[in-house]
């Protein structure tokens, strides 16, 4: 029998390293300005067509290469960042695989046209599905500039695999942000089509985040506050949301010597920092820079560099933790970062014969915000407990003073004529049935009876717009309004009333009927769009999710006191539903104690 194993093509092997590297349009952006960062450039601009299906163009303005490196870059393992292995302990670039461009050209179209200031001319080269087309000299501007046609042309099972272009287009701008976020002295623009997305000057950390950020929250100079700390293992720098912003939709990313990275480890250290100021399901907002020594991280560990280790991991948890409760504990007493006047100094006019008092600041050391909320607002259960056992001696007592009364059954049976309900922490209904004790969930029972009525409504197209009398502002990032132009004119069929105020900006002037009485109608509309993000079968689903989201958002406020006939009420209409027995996310509503169970207790 002859051998049988034979050494792959390059072209071969580039595209299955490609699969590693290149998932989507979003990394082969990732990818390339990340190489234009590496070549120094100032000024990076980032041109997409179809959600980068039809094509991607980066344009950079920095050193450019010569002939024969523009044409070596194409080869795998080709990068002038790093000639031996000891180099990884020193990364100062963003690259240094060498495997970004031989990727993208083993599945694409690409163009480069690159030149350096030293030449008059530069060159242009052409290559698809890793083979050469064309090479030339050309004259263009310094600087290169890639184009990218058609991604995936040649291995139709990813392009097919490719999510809608507003998915990929979501892609896209989060990974900009990603990069933009920690490069601010950098000038970027984000182009879709002829639409501009970003244009973001040159400019600091702080002014950056309200360049991509601010849109959504006017407000952000007074949600964040700013955190510090200087180690020998590591510098913090950054920017930590407070708590009573916090939303379901946060913005949170950390950054490593300039470079981007998810770290699960960390984000549980700032997450710790946060115990007890947050609401569940809500999550705080951060930005944070963290610098150490490069010898000390490893980010060889993935290939699309996110993932990175730490050798001092543990100690950072620490040092993290610790400054992010320091500075949420001191916020409200330091003034608010104002982004509009950085840069300026605030030199105060005194008269000449005043005295000159230094600054002080008062800092309320007995503050603890890790204790407030929790522990005064909630009773301890033991009080109610108390409080149910007075009221039982209570009827003791008058039992005895008064005339025997015939005994009162406390729950009726269902054969008898009026059913009695009993309602237990404005949380739980009690009544008997046939079966046992029945228990309902009252803030779920709302919430199934509302998105049935929403569910109805949305399929007959029959809600009612009420009109605000304050019409509210929606301001969106680039991210958001591709989630919100998807779900806009459906809302607006539930009674919604937009009007675009701005590019990315909304008034809302009317809302649903339903939702008339709800103060949290931005709240609502930003879990819609954080819903739709996430929620792939948005297409098919979309009533259901619209529905589901509107039932939740306005039951928030519905654990009250209700009387007999509320509850009596409320059970109907429980009872008139499709499925009285589960929320539409699947959640038990109604539970019954059997007698048996009770028994057992006794
Ligand atoms: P890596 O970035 O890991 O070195 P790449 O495949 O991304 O590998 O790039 C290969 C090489 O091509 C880089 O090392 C760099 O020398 C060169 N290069 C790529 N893009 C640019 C650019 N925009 N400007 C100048 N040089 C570039
Ligand atoms: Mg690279």
């Amino acid at each position: 029998m002859s051998d049988v194993i034979h050494l792959l093509p390059d072209s071969v092997a580039n595209q299955i390293a490609a699969g590693e590297v290149i998932q989507r349009p979003a990394s082969v952006i990732k990818e390339l300005v990340e190489n234009a960062i590496d070549a120094e450039a100032t000024k990076i601009q980032i041109i997409v067509k179809g959600a980068g299906r039809t094509s991607i163009q980066i344009i950079d303005n920095g050193k450019g290469m010569s002939e024969t490196d523009a044409r070596m870059a194409f080869e795998r393992h080709a990068t002038s960042k790093i000639t031996q292995a000891s180099d990884l302990f020193h990364l100062t670039t963003m690259g240094f695989r060498g495997e970004a461009l031989a990727s993208i050209a083993a599945v694409a179209q690409v163009e480069v046209r690159t030149k350096q200031a030293q030449n008059e001319l530069g060159v242009l080269i052409k290559i698809a599905g890793s083979k050469i087309e064309r090479q030339e000299s050309v004259s263009c501007s310094n600087g290169t500039s890639f184009l990218v046609k058609n991604l995936f042309f040649n291995v139709p099972a990813r392009r097919k695999f490719l999510k809608s272009d507003d998915a990929e287009m979501r892609h896209i701008i989060a990974e900009v942000q990603r990069i933009v976020l920690v490069n601010p002295q950098i000038e970027f623009q984000l182009f879709n089509g002829d639409e501009c997305i970003y244009d973001l000057p040159t400019s600091n950390e702080r002014q950056r985040i309200v360049a991509v950020f601010g849109k959504k929250t006017r407000t952000i100079t007074q949600q964040l506050v700013q955190i510090e700390a200087s180690t020998e293992l590591v510098s913090i720098f950054g920017f930590v949301g407070k708590p009573e912003f916090a939303t379901k939709n946060a913005n949170q990313f950390f950054f490593v010597n300039g470079r981007y990275m998810r770290h699960p480890y960390f984000h549980k250290s700032v997450m710790l920092a946060y115990e007890q100021l947050l609401q569940p399901n809500e999550n705080p907002n951060y930005f944070i820079f963290m610098k150490v020594n490069p010898e000390a991280i490893d980010v060889n560990i993935h290939p699309t560099k996110t993932e990175i280790k730490f050798q001092d991991e543990r100690e950072i948890f620490t040092i993290l933790m610790v400054c992010v409760k320091e500075a949420l504990g001191k916020f409200n007493v330091t003034p608010s970062i104002d982004f509009n006047t950085e840069g300026l100094i605030d030199m105060p006019v005194f008269p000449a014969d005043h005295p000159i008092v230094p600054p002080t600041v008062k800092i309320n050391h007995d503050y603890n915000p890790f204790k407030t909320s929790a522990a005064t607002t909630q009773k301890p259960i033991r009080q109610d407990w108390e409080e149910l056992y007075k009221g039982f001696l209570n009827e003791k007592e008058s039992d005895i003073n008064e005339t025997p009364k015939q005994p009162q059954p406390l729950f009726q049976d269902t054969e008898g004529t009026s059913l009695t309900f009993f309602q237990y922490k404005n949380q739980y209904i009690f009544t008997a049935v046939k079966s046992g004790l029945m228990v309902i969930d009252q803030q779920r029972a709302i919430q199934r009876i509302l998105f049935e009525e929403l569910l109805n409504q949305i399929e007959n197209q029959q809600s009612v717009s009420q009109k605000l009398l304050f019409p509210e502002v929606l301001e969106l990032d680039a991210e958001d309004v591709i989630a919100f132009n998807q779900i806009k004119d459906k809302i607006t069929l539930l009674g919604f009333d937009f009007e675009p105020f701005g590019k990315q900006t909304y008034s809302i002037n009317g809302v649903p009927a339903l939702l008339a009485n709800e103060s949290n109608i931005i709240e609502i509309l930003m879990n819609l769009i954080a819903d739709t993000k996430e929620n792939h079968q948005f297409a098919t689903e979309w009533k259901n999710m619209l529905a589901l989201r509107l039932a939740k958002s306005s039951v928030k406020t519905t654990l009250a006191p209700l009387c007999q006939t509320e509850m009596s009420h409320l059970i109907d209409q429980l009872f008139a539903c499709k499925n009285p027995n589960l929320t539409a996310d699947g959640k038990k509503i109604v539970s019954i104690i059997s007698l048996e169970e009770l028994e057992k207790r006794f």
